[in-house]
């Protein structure tokens, strides 16, 4: 199953928490990374007083199931050093499932199609990169619908250029 994610990182060198988080996904069993945006600055989103963030895309092809994917996703996290878990607040790493097919899912740990994806700048610009004509099961609307939509959030700065 083709599987989009969301990375983000403001701590440490940023470009190199988010290279180690895409080569980590490509080593899970039964998973292959398949295509990866460019990176991305973008405004710190949520809390203000924090460093900026870089942020991408990635596509996964996978045969795991979505709580085994939410969990392999924690333990890349926790790997890579992530502590703090405050809302919003700065992380070495976020990886967020923003799609999975057609799937709409709703548990107390998972819910897929992310819930905060469908107005976010930092998430929907890197993906109409490589998932334009991915759909939103809940909307209708492709990704590339959703990322020229006027009023997003969380505003992209510039192509990244160097940590
Ligand atoms: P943020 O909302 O800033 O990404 P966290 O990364 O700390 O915050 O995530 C908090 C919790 O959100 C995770 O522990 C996870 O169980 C839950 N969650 C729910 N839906 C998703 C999803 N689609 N992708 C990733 N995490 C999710
Ligand atoms: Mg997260």
């Amino acid at each position: 199953m083709a599987v989009q994610l969301s990375l983000g990182s403001n701590l440490g060198v940023r470009r190199g928490n988010l290279e180690a988080a895409l080569a980590r996904l490509g080593q899970l069993p039964e998973t292959t990374l398949t295509r990866r945006s460019r990176v991305y600055e973008t405004e710190p989103y949520g809390m203000t007083g924090q460093p900026g963030f870089l942020n991408m895309a990635a596509e996964i092809e996978t045969e795991l199931q979505p709580l085994e994917l939410l969990d392999a996703i924690k333990t890349i996290e926790r790997r890579l050093g992530r502590r703090h878990t405050e809302r919003w607040g700065p992380r070495i790493i976020d990886i967020d499932i923003v799609l999975w097919d057609n799937l709409v899912l709703e548990t107390d740990t998972l819910t897929v199609p992310h819930p905060d994806f469908r107005k976010r700048a930092f998430v929907l610009i890197p993906l109409a990169e490589i998932a334009p004509q991915a759909i939103d099961p809940i909307t209708g609307m492709t990704v590339a619908q959703l990322a020229a939509q006027p009023d997003l959030h969380g505003r992209i700065l510039r192509l990244e250029s160097g940590d």
